[in-house]
């Protein structure tokens, strides 16, 4: 066979795809998965959906699903006590796929996205496959936004968007109210000035582990009816123990989704996610039954690791980042060794493990002891 140059992108040549490893060791504490599977009896309902689903799949899905969107705005309303209805819920498979909808629809060419590192990884990325100007602030050392800082950077670049996590990827850290109500007033006047006119920065707070906060800790929701440019997105890969459906989703103004509408494909999200979604909603109370476990096991753990001479951040999200370890990816190869996968992320010196189940945290803890003594 001949060989041919392909026309890589010259902006991709030498980059690796994004992805923790997938290894087959017995403890994943890695990618923040709800460490319980379905109880048989929602596998049997979701398994009965996907039958009735099937019998239709000569038929593109319905492009608009407004059953699912009600389904999850439900859900919203029990979860947050905030009232969502379906007609601001947009989804996608995974919020990843949200938030790449939205930098389709807001960012591009000669425009610019903001966050602040320490963060999500993939935030960069949307930036870079949208071909969007990718700018990224500082967080203070304990992963607390600056918010001094932030106000001044936003104004100061104009961003079409702005991507939060709160709690935020890997610090566990959550945005105080007032800081996420300050960045939403300086956020009205703060993007790119288009056609003479000064438009307002779109702010994403990814609230990917929100149905883990601390008691006390409010939902960026509770800002959405009096804020058009704020975004919550949310998913079924984390707290709700659904990694494997591929479902995400988007609390917003109409004229967002409007936007939106515009660059998703046509029939993106399957009818076999739609019935699966679905039937995994009728159950949420079940599935969510260990979110309230998992947070006592992640505070214990954050104790745990104090008490052994090791640093935390607060974390309101189902898993801690811990440190600061001389060699940490000697820690962490140790660890895997002793059939222990967690996370080398974050900055040097700091480590980030999954909250699993208690027997999966006892043996952590045993083995993190070995391995560091
Ligand atoms: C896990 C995670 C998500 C969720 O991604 P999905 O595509 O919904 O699985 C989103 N944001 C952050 C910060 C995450 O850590």
């Amino acid at each position: 066979m001949t060989t041919v140059r392909l026309p890589a992108r010259e902006d991709l040549v030498g980059l690796s795809p994004y992805g923790a490893p997938q290894l087959n060791v017995p403890i994943c504490l890695n990618v923040n998965e709800n460490p319980y599977r379905p109880s048989p009896r929602v596998v049997e309902d979701i398994a009965a959906a996907v039958t009735q689903a099937a019998t239709n799949l000569n038929r593109y899905p319905d492009r608009d699903f407004p059953a699912l969107r009600g389904a999850l705005a439900d859900y919203l309303t029990r979860e947050s006590g905030v009232p969502v209805s379906g007609d601001r819920v947009w989804a996608a498979n995974g919020s990843n796929e949200v938030m790449l909808h939205l930098m389709q629809a807001f960012g591009g060419p000669g425009r610019c996205a903001l966050s602040f590192a320490p963060t999500y990884s993939m935030y960069h990325e949307y930036a870079r496959d949208t071909h969007t100007a990718w700018v990224q602030g500082q967080r203070n050392d304990d992963f607390t936004l600056d918010i001094e800082q932030a106000v001044a950077t936003l104004q100061e670049l104009r961003p079409a968007v702005l991507l939060l996590a709160s709690p935020n990827n890997p610090s566990g850290t959550a945005l105080p109210m007032d800081h996420i109500r300050r960045l939403l007033d300086v956020a009205r006047t703060s993007g790119p000035t288009i056609g003479g006119h000064v438009s307002a920065t779109v702010v994403i707070v990814d609230e990917a582990y929100a149905e883990f906060r601390r008691q006390g800790v409010p939902s960026a929701l509770t800002l959405s009816a009096e804020n058009p440019h704020l975004v919550v997105t949310r998913t079924m890969s984390k707290a709700f123990g659904m990694a494997g459906l591929r479902l995400g989703y988007m609390v917003a103004d109409q004229a967002i989704l409007d936007q939106v509408m515009l660059v998703r494909l046509p029939y993106h999200l399957s009818s076999v996610t739609q019935a699966a979604a679905l039937a995994a909603l009728r159950h949420s109370e079940e599935l969510m039954e260990q979110v309230a476990s998992l947070r006592a096991e992640r505070d214990a753990l954050a104790v745990w690791l104090a008490d052994n001479g090791f640093s935390v951040t607060p974390s309101d999200a189902n898993f801690v980042l811990f440190g600061r370890l001389p060699h940490r990816d000697e820690v962490f190869r140790a660890l895997l060794d002793r059939g222990i996968l967690i996370r080398v992320v974050g900055p040097d010196g700091w480590l980030r493990v999954s909250v699993g189940t208690p027997e999966e945290m006892a043996q952590f803890r045993t083995a993190l002891l070995e391995v560091t003594r």
